[in-house]
């Protein structure tokens, strides 16, 4: 298993097959790779997705488009600023930071590649372990945005139970003043 996508990345650079999610050789903000490969036929096809996207959708703009939110799902809630890294297992990836900065600070990404080269002991490390997003437990936004969802999915209006949370969380803050 590949632990850390770099280390993968520089592993390969002397291998034939050059290319890798997070490999940051192109600028596409999510770096897509199609791969397909057969011993018998020992080769490789590799395809990069994203930057054949790229050209593709400036033949058709208006099937495109990049909007500045990520939907959170966990809290079923738009999410519009970037979260700050949190992972115990690794350091944040060298690509991830470069968009990053980019997508924060509004430079291009060519430019902020360059603004940090030879500065990657800055990027964000990882975390404490019991500190980081592995350790978390969800919180209660977070368990009833679970709960909604598998509701939704086999047919319950989630309304009642709603309803029956709001009644609850009512009742226990009056109960403590
Ligand atoms: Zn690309």
């Amino acid at each position: 298993m590949v632990s850390r996508l770099e280390d993968a990345v520089l592993d390969r650079q002397a291998e034939p097959v050059q290319w890798l999610v997070g490999d940051d050789k192109c600028d596409c903000a999510f770096q897509r790779i199609g791969e397909w490969g057969n011993p018998y036929l020992a080769s490789t096809l590799q395809i990069r997705m994203c930057c054949i996207w790229k050209e593709l959708s400036k033949m058709f703009p208006q099937f495109v488009q990049e909007v500045p939110v990520y939907w959170d799902s966990n809290q079923r809630k738009p999410v519009t600023t970037p979260r700050e890294w949190d992972s115990e297992d690794m350091d944040m990836p060298l690509y991830l930071w470069y968009r990053q900065v980019a997508r924060m600070s509004g430079q291009p990404l060519a430019q902020v590649r360059k603004n940090l080269q030879g500065q990657q002991s800055r990027r964000p490390r990882k975390v404490p372990k019991g500190t980081g997003r592995e350790s978390r437990l969800p919180d209660e936004p977070e368990i009833r945005a679970a709960l909604l969802s598998r509701m939704e999915r086999t047919g319950w209006s989630p309304q009642d139970w709603l309803a029956a949370c709001d009644k609850r969380d009512t009742e226990e803050a009056r109960k403590k003043t």
